[in-house]
């Protein structure tokens, strides 16, 4: 409920600023422009219980937006150049840069040739782990199995528990759950305790990254095609990294910088922390960017680029384009900055 009516408020927001027209009244909030982020590109395949619908959008609206950030006067931009861009006092372009987290397979199916069709550079972010298909996607496992079974039973590191899956809010809940515990407590442990629930019900994990995520030739070959994709670091295993101790964090980091430099042919710059939430990365993650030599690091806090932004550039705010909010008027909005505003 509390979700649903958050998801109410959004809606509302983005309505009221492209309905009364805000962005000409407030320019000023639209500051330099924005960074997009963007998970799965792919035709829409409804299933019944969709946790994490919010992760895909698809081409038409993928189309949609780039259409409008043109009309809306962007300079689209490689996330890499933004610094020197936004650096220069006698630049005052508005820009978009388009990022993608996680390398799935359908951005090279499906958004690379949109970018393509404008010349607009887009960022992929990868974690070697999944490309090595050592490391499996749990939200992707969860929502998977959730939708195959009426329970679940799992330790999730108070013993042996069962949680309910019957109907859509139990699964809700059991989703939400899994959550909770990734977020608070051994990521790796939960992954592996749910992907063995997940093989008990016919659900294979590895399955699902091999069908979802690029190979390194893959990768190589995209880089190889396309001079318009560049690759960006999403730490090895995309770890919570405020759970991350000390030691693992610079090196979680740097030997995903290192790889996506190998699949792209050229040295990575960029970063994206995964999750990219307030809870899941703050300072110490943001020095250890800046230690890691990474010149410019992408959280998934909500906001647009602003003459401020390169004071802190380990620590870089997006803009999520929300499968739940595939309105082409809803771009308008975003753009404006507003919504970014209002919540303060
Ligand atoms: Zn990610």
């Amino acid at each position: 409920m509390k979700n649903l009516l958050k998801q109410a408020a959004i809606i509302g927001g983005l309505e009221a600023i492209s309905a009364l027209r805000l962005g000409k009244l407030m320019p000023a909030a639209a500051g330099r422009g924005l960074i997009f982020t963007l998970h799965h590109v792919r035709p829409r395949t409804p299933q019944a219980f969709e946790p994490n619908g919010h992760l895909e959008v698809t081409p038409e609206f993928l189309q949609a937006v780039v259409e409008e950030c043109l009309a809306a006067g962007l300079t689209p931009i490689a996330l890499e150049d933004l610094p020197h861009r936004l650096a220069d006092p006698g630049d005052r372009r508005r820009f978009v840069a388009f990022t993608l987290d996680d390398g799935y397979r359908n951005n090279r199916v499906h958004a690379a040739p949109i970018f393509r069709r404008h010349a607009i550079p887009y960022t992929i972010f990868v974690t070697p782990g999944f490309v090595d298909r050592k490391v499996t996607l749990w939200w992707e496992t969860a929502g998977a199995l959730l939708n195959r079974v009426d329970r679940l039973e799992i330790d999730l590191g108070k013993g042996r528990e069962r949680l309910p899956a019957e109907s859509h809010a139990q699964k809700v809940d059991a989703f939400n759950r899994l959550c909770a515990a990734v977020n608070g407590g051994d990521q790796t442990r939960v992954t592996e305790r749910l992907d063995e629930a997940a093989l008990r019900a016919g659900v294979d994990p590895t399955g699902i990254v091999d069908r979802e995520v690029m190979t390194e030739t893959e990768l190589r070959e995209l880089a190889e095609q396309d001079p318009l994709v560049r690759y960006g670091g999403h730490t090895l295993t995309h770890p919570v990294l405020s759970r991350v101790p000390e030691a693992q964090l610079s090196h979680e980091i740097e030997a995903s910088m290192e790889m996506a430099g190998r699949y792209g042919g050229r040295k990575a710059t960029c970063l994206a922390y995964p999750y990219g939430t307030a809870c899941s990365v703050g300072t110490r993650e943001f020095d250890a960017a800046t230690k890691a030599g990474v010149s410019l690091a992408v959280t998934t806090r909500p906001g647009v680029l602003t003459a401020e932004t390169m004071k802190r550039p380990t620590a870089v705010s997006r803009v999520s384009l929300n499968g739940l909010y595939q309105k082409r008027r809803y771009v308008g909005a975003l753009i404006s900055g507003i919504p970014f505003r209002l919540k303060g």
